[in-house]
């Protein structure tokens, strides 16, 4: 048995039903788990560890629901830094197709640590390239080097050039070859009991990569083992284009068309969805994780989050690929996930007062989608809120800082309105990850020294 207590909370974001803030407050932990929040009083006085978060705000640890970890090999690559999401693919492709298992490791590692230095606990990735021998085992395993829990997605790509599809021929599989990897992975990995620190998800790419077939033999397999589906959906008006042209449909459309609606399935951006299509995902429980960041960096537009929030669409967030952000960093993918949907709501005329003005997101929904909100979507109940039964998954921020002088009349809208900070404690499943704001699990100027010769080796050939 392990346990761990936190002390003297200065203030305890719980996230829980009744969304309790508590003020002066403890939390002791047990093999992993909250096995209670309150005063010092109520609590066991001594633990195996016992850390003073005098000073320190704590929140649930965030919920990353879609990235591509490899891609922080090629961030700001010249040729890809102004163009809209196709060229940037047809960019990239070629320099992906030269990655090796080492690169997966490498990139999984890097992309972890500045989740995890920025709040996040659980993270979904999206690997959809395997050159080289590469296999998302590469992924998994470096994954459980760095403490967090992982939500590994096997990607898939079958529809190349050839056939009518974006990618080169070069970089597309066999429908055989991933419906048979697929299930070998889920058979070796996934964990769907409470704690789990893996779980797998089916994920061919996007409707411009991936052949009908393969895309309705997915969910057939998925259904059979119980895992998610997830995929690309309606994040451009090209892919808006294409869809019509290919299949006679919109993307959503098309989605029902292949078996691919249901609480099971959750679709990263939706940004080009109509009203039904928001109504659909409502009455369904098809998830969406929200990109801000990389919609903004692609001109891919503005997803409709406050109307998918209006209706009860489970709405997470995610960075989406280090290539489309920049950055990993959770928190502030949150602070932008606020900012663009004010900016969609000026557009639509907030920005005249009185009545009938759209509502403004808040700080708070902000945090909601990037906690509960990115735990729905993983079809998790174990994550996302700090209370008692929960995941000991959880951040602290010391608030004596100079990025919050002045705002620590709330210091919950602080975390999302002020600069995004790194965090000075993470902890997940009771282990601490991050320390006095460094990675206890990764050397990072030994990993940086790796992941500069590998990124240098990608993009120059
Ligand atoms: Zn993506």
């Amino acid at each position: 048995m392990s346990t761990l207590l936190l002390k003297n909370i200065e203030l305890l974001v719980t996230m829980d039903d009744r969304r309790r803030e508590l003020h002066h407050t403890s939390l002791y932990i047990q093999d992993g788990f909250i096995q209670a929040i309150g005063d010092a009083s109520e609590l066991p006085a001594t633990a195996d560890e016992v850390l003073d978060l005098s000073g320190h705000s704590v929140f649930p640890g965030l919920i990353n629901t879609h990235h591509h970890f490899y891609q922080t090999l090629t961030r700001a690559v010249p040729a890809a830094q102004d163009a809209n999401l196709f060229n940037w693919l047809k960019t990239l492709y070629p320099i992906w197709a030269r990655m090796t298992p080492e690169d997966i490791r490498i990139s999984t590692k890097t992309a972890l640590s500045e989740l995890a230095l920025s709040g996040c606990t659980t993270a979904s990735d999206h690997l959809y390239l395997f050159p080289n021998g590469a296999k998302l085992d590469d992924e998994i395993e470096a994954a459980a080097g760095v403490g967090l829990r992982l939500h590994a997605s096997r990607g898939s790509m079958s529809l190349g050039e050839s056939q009518g599809g974006l990618p080169p021929d070069s970089v597309v599989d066999s429908e055989d070859e991933i419906l048979a990897d697929s299930q070998r992975l889920i058979e070796t990995y996934h964990d769907p009991s409470p704690g789990s620190m893996v779980q797998i998800v089916l994920a061919p790419c996007s409707p411009f990569s991936v052949t009908t077939e393969l895309m309705r033999q997915s969910a057939v397999l998925a259904r059979e083992y119980g895992v998610h589906l997830h995929t690309h959906l309606a994040e451009t008006a090209d892919e808006e284009d294409f869809c019509l042209q290919m299949f006679g449909h919109r993307p959503v459309a098309y989605m029902q068309e292949v078996d691919w609606i249901g609480d099971d399935v959750w679709f990263a951006h939706s940004v080009h969805v109509n009203s039904d299509e928001i109504q659909l995902y409502a009455d369904t429980g098809c998830g969406v994780a929200h990109c801000p960041s990389s919609n903004m960096r692609l001109a891919s537009g503005i997803a409709p989050i406050m109307e998918m929030l209006t209706r009860g669409v489970n709405v997470g967030l995610g960075v989406d690929g280090s290539a489309s952000n920049d950055s990993s960093h959770l928190l502030a993918e949150a602070r932008q996930a606020m900012l663009i949907a004010r900016l969609g709501a000026g557009l639509s005329g907030a920005s005249r007062s009185g009545e009938g003005a759209p509502p403004l997101m808040t700080a708070r929904q902000a945090l909601e989608i990037a906690t509960r909100g990115g735990a729905a979507v993983l079809g998790r109940d174990d994550i996302g809120t700090l209370a008692a039964g929960k995941c000991a998954d959880l951040f602290a921020i010391d608030l004596n800082r100079l990025d919050y002088a002045g705002a620590l009349h709330d210091p919950v809208a602080a975390a999302l309105f002020c600069s995004p900070q790194k965090v000075d404690l993470n902890i997940v499943g009771g282990k601490v990850i991050v320390r006095e704001g460094q990675m206890t699990t990764v050397d990072v100027p030994d990993l940086l020294q790796q992941h500069h010769q590998a990124a240098a080796r990608l993009v120059e050939g």
